[in-house]
């Protein structure tokens, strides 16, 4: 039986997929070359319609990001439990910002879902330090006025699974920012 490997993003944006030289992700319009994806609607632009266009070399593939979110795949996941009403609003805008700059930074490195579930958040990335990396974001953004529980796990499958819970230590604060 042939069992399906996820799409590993460090692997990909590596090695490359030898089959292909330049490539442009119909979704996302990040573009692919020199085996590394690059942001790019200018860069996709450039490829589109340059030399390589005319050439025939350029194809049209989805990204890695994009591929895990189609097939409803991640790398990393953070469930936050227990988060106080007043926190929710913050908490979410700190996340929104967080994979705005991430993304920012590399076209592959995306928040995939951000779903409310009981009294926390379940919040899934493509990649597993950005797991972690939020995680520690969140814990420094709202350690002054609550407890963090936090549990980091790179079990199984070199994911990441991070789990915060929120413990309120009497008085609510606002958020640091
Ligand atoms: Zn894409």
């Amino acid at each position: 039986m042939n069992i399906k490997q996820p799409p590993r993003l460090r692997d990909e944006a590596q090695s490359g997929n030898p089959s292909v030289g330049i490539a442009y992700c119909p979704k996302c319009h990040s573009a692919y070359e020199k085996k590394s994806w690059k942001h790019a609607i200018v860069k996709a632009r450039k490829l589109l319609y340059g030399p390589a266009k005319k050439n025939g070399n350029i194809k049209s593939v989805l990204c890695p990001a994009c591929r895990m979110a189609e097939e409803h795949l991640f790398e990393g996941e953070i469930i936050i439990t227990n988060v106080p009403s007043e926190f929710l609003s913050d908490l979410r805008h700190l996340i929104l910002r967080f994979a705005e700059n991430a993304k920012r930074r590399s076209p592959l490195h995306r928040l995939l879902k951000m779903e409310r579930v009981g009294t926390g958040l379940r919040i899934t990335t493509t990649e597993n330090q950005l797991a972690g990396r939020l995680a520690k974001k969140i814990v420094e953004s709202f350690k002054h006025h609550v407890t963090l529980n936090v549990v980091f796990s790179r079990e199984p499958y070199e994911k990441e699974f991070v789990r915060l819970a929120f413990a309120q230590k009497g008085g609510v604060g606002q958020l640091d920012s």
